[in-house]
């Protein structure tokens, strides 16, 4: 046995037990075997684009200090890894090495899983998968083609989103304050036949079941909430003026209808070539609706408001108003219907408009009290206002006015009751080469025609030139295209787009549960064992896209029967970002650090532990090459700590100042891990007990609180802590039993004390029950909880009741 500390030997060795034992493979359980107390653990799978950052070091140790936890406490504990190895990240890495899609993905896969190694991650390695593996892509198109029988699967032309510089289209979610989420890129507007899916069939369910999510952060829910937007109001169906052409618009204020002093469609809407065909505002419209086309959503947003008249009226259908109908690119075609009833008064962009081109503008909602509204207050608008200039529904409180008044528009049918949304379906197609095979083909005689199950999968061609040029590389492979019809056997045409990598990921997870299985996606009885994951963990910038993808497609599958749950996750974690020099790491910015080049140094259990200590894990931190040293240095302490004590007879700790430590030290580690997700205190916890044991070596109980350490500190440093089991005369630590603090060690000298905000619980702390007051309410206020719910300001009062209680008063 060594007496010196050297990592790179002892992480080697013990790799390679856990590789030659299997040592956290999971077997599927028996049938009947349900019963069983499980923890799924699912970390969002890696796109192999390059090498591991220190994200997924962190990502990645999260996971695996859960896992080890719940697997050393009883659980059946399945945790897989794979590679989203589709789709636009893994496609342009290549062509930035100007290499082939297939060849880099290959190559990044296999020096990911030889650093996943390296780290020591306790992973079901037989349970590994590629979205690119057509083993596992024969299953998503299978699930496309379930998906395109329940008419969720469909095909239009529509105006969509399109990234310039990837030269493809983009779902709606993949577009960030016009940018793409991709490559930065400015989109475009284009119109395009395209394949969606019909998420919004699911708007409601979405929503609803979120309710289920009680152990999501509270952040990410909004963000699903707000982007599905759901809003209450009312259809309203305007009449072109001299035509039998409907305009129907939603508004969320209907009672501000006899306000509308004209009309707006948005330059893509499909009547605007009609209204103005041989008209004399023909050229001025279309050269207008051209331009807008060229214009890039921000630069739609930021540009001052301006239009063209049509020449055309909408008849307001309370009142019979002919109003001017304007084309103006304010209005966008992907909310609402394209089109909008503009009320100058009491909207600021319709105000902004009605003010350039002369346009009137009447008050219709002004507050009960009889003060004039605030000229320009838009977002003022009350519960306690009522209508003027409105007919008959003068006098009305607006709340009441907008259910009388769409009550009105419905038994005229001119409208009615309805939602709005701000989801739109989910655009899945892509014109690149590297994804997943749309399995259709169109036949000239029978149309859209999907590829037979036993048919699949349709293999993605090997393509030399598989550069983006707008149409799908796929049309370029001859001999692929052309194909047969399946159903009247003339000759066909393969779909050439692909599907977005978003779809591999909406189902990947419940693959892990049976990835070998050649006659379906997995078998029920086993997704069921497993699902819903117990523990999600993956970065903040997926609350959308692959989230709500995600449980869009859990919930169709549920009603296909082929699983029995609605929500994929149970619980999620996001973790926060790792800063270095104060920004964002980025190889443009030169601050990335290389977790492989840390572990040759100081050993991967040194990168794991400090990636873990360096700040509370859902939360961004600043990466310090002192700090990992500073890691390896408490490292080589416990080292020499434990070689100390391990000549020392093992004897049943008696009740020592430092045996009640070493108890406290277990409740608070397995509290902070498995109930608070807090993974940085209780390494500073082991750091302290590591520190008594070298304060009073001779102590009786200094052994029983060295094995304590080791076995406490096993989920973030596995291979050291497994070495010093050893020597302390153990084996298999990974399998043995987590430690128990003795609550009759821990009742005398520990303490929980609540810690509240204005009255209301924020943490919980374990202290010395003898701990001095201004201590415990140091301790209190050094609290992450305690501090995000004082939002920085001195309390106006605290109360202290000794060993129960401390309440900052704010
Ligand atoms: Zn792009
Ligand atoms: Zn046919």
């Amino acid at each position: 046995m060594s007496e010196r500390y050297d990592p790179k030997q002892i992480e080697a060795r013990w790799q390679r037990v856990w590789e030659e034992e299997r040592a956290f493979a999971v077997p599927n359980p028996e049938p009947g075997e349900g019963d069983r107390s499980k923890a799924f653990v699912v970390e969002m799978l890696p796109y192999p684009s390059g090498e591991l950052h220190m994200g997924h070091v962190l990502n990645y140790t999260i996971g695996d200090v859960i896992c080890h936890v719940r697997r050393r406490r009883g659980f059946q504990v399945l945790r897989p890894m794979g590679y989203d190895a589709f789709g636009l990240p893994a496609e342009n890495a290549a062509i930035r090495e100007g290499t082939h899609p297939r060849e880099s993905t290959e190559r990044n896969i296999a020096a990911i899983r030889v650093q996943m190694r390296r780290m020591g991650w306790a992973i079901d390695w037989d349970r590994e998968l590629s979205t690119a593996d057509p083993a596992f892509y024969r299953w998503t198109q299978w699930l496309f083609l379930r998906f395109y029988e329940r008419g969720l699967a469909y095909r239009k032309e529509a105006p969509v989103k399109w990234c310039p510089r990837d030269q493809t289209v983009l779902a709606n979610e993949q577009v960030i304050n016009g940018h793409c989420d991709r490559c930065g890129a400015e989109v475009e507007a284009r119109s395009l036949t395209q394949w969606f899916f019909r998420i919004t069939d699911y708007a409601d369910v979405l929503l609803d079941e979120m309710e289920t999510l009680e152990s999501w952060p509270e952040r990410v829910l909004t963000m699903q909430r707000n982007w599905i937007g759901r809003s209450p109001g009312a259809r309203v169906l305007f009449r072109v003026d001299g035509s039998g052409e409907e305009l129907p618009v939603f508004t969320t204020r209907p009672d501000t209808l006899f306000g509308a002093t004209f009309f707006v469609l948005a330059p893509e809407h499909s009547l605007v070539g009609q209204l103005v065909a041989g008209s004399e505002q023909e050229d001025e419209v279309t050269s207008y609706v051209r331009h807008a086309g060229a214009r890039t959503a921000v630069e739609r947003e930021k540009k001052e408001k301006d239009g063209v008249f049509t020449g055309r009226y909408a008849v307001n259908p309370v009142n019979d108003e002919r109003i001017p109908i304007w084309v103006a690119d304010y209005v966008l075609m992907e909310y609402g219907s394209g089109a909008i009833m503009a009320v100058p008064a009491h909207d600021e962009r319709d105000h902004a408009f009605a003010e350039r081109y002369g346009l009137e503008i009447r008050t219709v909602v002004r507050p009960a009290d009889g003060d004039e509204p605030e000229p320009g207050a838009f977002s003022a608008h009350t519960e306690n206002e009522v209508l003027v200039n409105s007919g008959s529904f003068d006098g009305l409180p607006a709340p009441e006015a907008k259910r009388a008044i769409t009550a009105w528009l419905a038994e005229r049918g001119l409208g009615g009751e309805t939602v709005g949304y701000r989801l739109r379906d989910w655009l899945l197609s892509r014109q690149r080469y590297w994804g997943c095979p749309i399995p259709i083909v169109h036949c000239e005689r029978c149309g859209e025609v999907p590829v037979p199950d036993d048919q699949l999968p349709v293999v993605l061609p090997e393509l030399e030139d598989f550069l983006p040029r707008g149409r799908s590389p796929l049309a370029a492979a001859e001999d692929w295209v052309a194909t047969s019809c399946p159903s009247c056997g003339g000759a066909a045409r393969r779909e050439t787009d692909t599907m977005d990598t978003f779809v591999d990921s909406s189902w990947y997870f419940i693959r892990y549960t049976d990835p070998h299985n050649a006659d379906g996606p997995f078998s029920r009885d086993v997704a069921d064992f497993w699902l819903p994951v117990n523990q999600y963990i993956g970065g903040i910038e997926h609350a959308i896209l692959h989230l709500l993808y995600a449980r869009f497609f859990t919930k169709v599958m549920q009603e296909m029967g082929l699983v029995g749950f609605r929500e994929p996750f149970a619980r999620l974690f996001n973790q926060g970002m790792i800063h270095k020099d104060g920004a964002k790491m980025s190889k443009s910015k030169g601050n990335v650090v290389d977790p492989l080049m840390y572990s040759e140094r100081y050993g991967a259990d040194a990168v794991r532990t400090f990636v873990l200590f360096m700040g509370p894990a859902d939360q961004d931190m600043e990466w310090q090459d002192s700090g990992v040293e500073g890691v390896w240095r408490f490292l080589n302490r416990l080292w020499r700590v434990v070689h100390e004590q391990a000549q020392k007879p093992a004897v049943a700790a008696p009740d020592t100042a430092l045996a009640r430590k070493a108890h406290a030290t277990i409740a608070k580690v397995t509290d902070d891990i498995d109930r608070r997700f807090l993974f940085n205190t209780p390494i500073a916890a082991v750091m302290e007990l590591v520190n008594e044991i070298g304060r009073a070596p001779d102590d009786p109980a200094a052994r029983f609180a060295t094995e304590t350490a080791v076995s406490l500190i096993q989920p973030y440093a596995p291979h050291i802590a497994e070495e010093l089991w050893g020597v302390l005369g153990g084996a298999r630590l990974w399998q043995h039993p987590w430690p128990e603090a003795d609550p009759a060690l821990l009742e005398r000298d520990v303490v929980e004390v609540v810690v509240q905000v204005n009255g209301k619980v924020r943490d919980r702390l374990h202290v010395a029950a003898a701990i001095p007051e201004e201590e415990l309410v140091a301790l209190a206020r050094a609290s992450e909880r305690v501090r995000a719910h004082l939002n920085g300001g001195e309390p106006r009062k605290t109360i202290v009741v000794p060993g129960k209680l401390v309440n900052f008063v704010v």
